[in-house]
């Protein structure tokens, strides 16, 4: 595949560094350890392109999916992890080859507008935000950040500005966080296109299968995200040479290799590990719906997000204003919320005392606490780090060199491309 074709394939995606071993390709089975999103994708991927080669999945829980699943009941339906996608042509491919294109659809796009809750405020967040920051002293950082290995903090010098846009995506404020990993395009972190950036863009909208997506707008699946890795997990189970093996834990890709009697270059580690040293962000998610009647005062939208972590919950998204299908009975409306465990001792009362204060003081109808999840972290200079790695096997995933679902989408893509 030429550098032009790669680049409209795979887009900003290209700046990453792919940790694949390059030998993987002669292997004649593969064993991937992680059955999320990532690893079903690279199984997936793989296992088309090459009949002939012999797949193992690997997954230590008793389910497929990793942190990605959908809590229902009755009518309410909420999404755990990720609920809606930003475009990116590989993902709409994938949902083409499953078959699932018509549940997958636009979001609502009257329910965009985000906010950020400053000193007991609320302030609507948009692209025009950046120019609080100042065009000079935008660009000037831009133009340090170029050097590599700096914080989102120092590349968007606003702190409620940069805090808003890393905790929206990773659950943590932006001194934590690397400019590299977050914002490659912005940074110029990698490679940059071999065309210019408005012929690739349009090159990139002219590719994508099913619909074209607006600017800016996201996608979403009607029965939540659940239901994309449970029809990867029927097509990867429906494929003679794939074998899944749940319930099964493995040490290392150096054990991995050992008992499935393969080489070290054979192995693809889709789960967490690679970074021993780093830390996770922990979160609880509770589903909170109301009588519409009682939420007049929210206004519609995608969310807020709360840097003050005098408050427990770091996030509030409105599912039922976003998603194309409903995620909540007629005449209700569903939230989705955030709470990070540094910021909570555990006591769900103090939820509830929140929630009074930034919804509604009316008791809700739905409050559940839907469970917990992890988030990588991915502090300054990481990107630069893992970008000087040459591993003995394959590390992909969402605790590598993206956190977006786009990202490991697209990374199994390419991951297949060296076969
Ligand atoms: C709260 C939250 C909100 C999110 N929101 C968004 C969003 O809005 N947009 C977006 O694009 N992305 C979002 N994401 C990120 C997205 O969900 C991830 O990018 C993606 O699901 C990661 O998939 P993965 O396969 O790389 O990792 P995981 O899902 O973590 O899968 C790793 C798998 O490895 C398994 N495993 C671990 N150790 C072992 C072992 N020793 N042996 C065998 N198996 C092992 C685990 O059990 C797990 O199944 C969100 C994530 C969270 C948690």
């Amino acid at each position: 595949m030429s550098n032009v074709e790669s680049w409209i394939r795979h887009g900003v995606e290209m700046r990453r560094p792919l940790l694949v071993n390059e030998s993987l390709s002669q292997a004649e089975k593969v064993v991937i350890v992680g059955g999320g999103l990532s690893g079903m994708c690279c199984a997936y991927r793989i296992a088309l392109k090459r009949p002939d080669v012999e797949i193992v999945l690997l997954e230590k829980s008793n389910r497929l999916g990793g942190v990605i699943s959908t809590w229902s009941q009755g009518e309410w339906i909420c999404d755990l992890a990720v609920n809606a996608t930003r475009p990116h042509p590989a993902f709409w491919r994938l949902i083409q080859d499953l078959n699932l294109s018509k549940e997958f659809n636009p979001s609502q796009s009257k329910a965009k507008s985000r906010w950020i809750l400053l000193g007991g405020k609320k302030h609507r967040l948009s692209f025009s935000s950046l120019f609080k920051i100042g065009p000079f002293r935008l660009f000037k950082a831009m133009k340090k950040s170029r050097k590599g290995g700096v914080s989102v903090a120092d590349l968007l010098p606003h702190k409620s500005i940069a805090d808003a846009l890393t905790l929206g995506i990773v659950n943590d404020t932006s001194e934590n966080v690397d400019a590299d990993f977050l914002m490659p395009a912005m940074t110029k972190f990698g490679s940059s296109p071999p065309l210019k950036n408005s012929i690739l863009k349009k090159r990139i909208q002219e590719s994508y299968p099913l619909f074209i997506p607006k600017k800016g707008s996201i996608a979403s699946l009607d029965r939540g995200m659940q239901s994309l890795t449970d029809a990867l997990q029927k097509r990867l189970e429906s494929m003679e040479n794939v074998t899944i093996q749940t319930g099964h834990a493995v040490e290392s890709p150096e054990s991995t290799a050992q008992d499935f009697d393969v080489s070290l270059e054979s192995v693809i580690w889709t789960a967490p590990g690679f970074h021993k040293e780093s830390n996770t962000t922990e979160l609880s998610i509770f589903a909170v719906g109301y009588r519409s009647e009682d939420v007049t005062d929210v206004q519609h939208g995608y969310g807020t997000l709360i840097p003050d972590d005098s408050i427990p919950i770091s996030g509030i998204l409105h599912e039922s204003d976003v998603h194309h299908s409903k995620r909540a009975p007629k005449g209700h409306r569903l939230f989705r919320i955030m709470v990070p465990h540094k910021r909570w001792s555990g006591n769900e009362d103090l939820i509830l005392d929140s929630i009074k204060n930034l919804l509604s003081n009316s008791d809700p109808v739905l409050f559940e606490n839907l469970g917990t999840r992890s988030i990588p972290s991915y502090p300054p200079g990481y990107m630069r780090e893992v970008s000087k790695r040459s591993p003995d096997c394959t590390f992909v995933g969402w605790g590598i060199s993206g956190v977006s679902v786009t990202h490991v989408v697209d990374e199994a893509e390419r991951v297949a491309e060296f076969f």
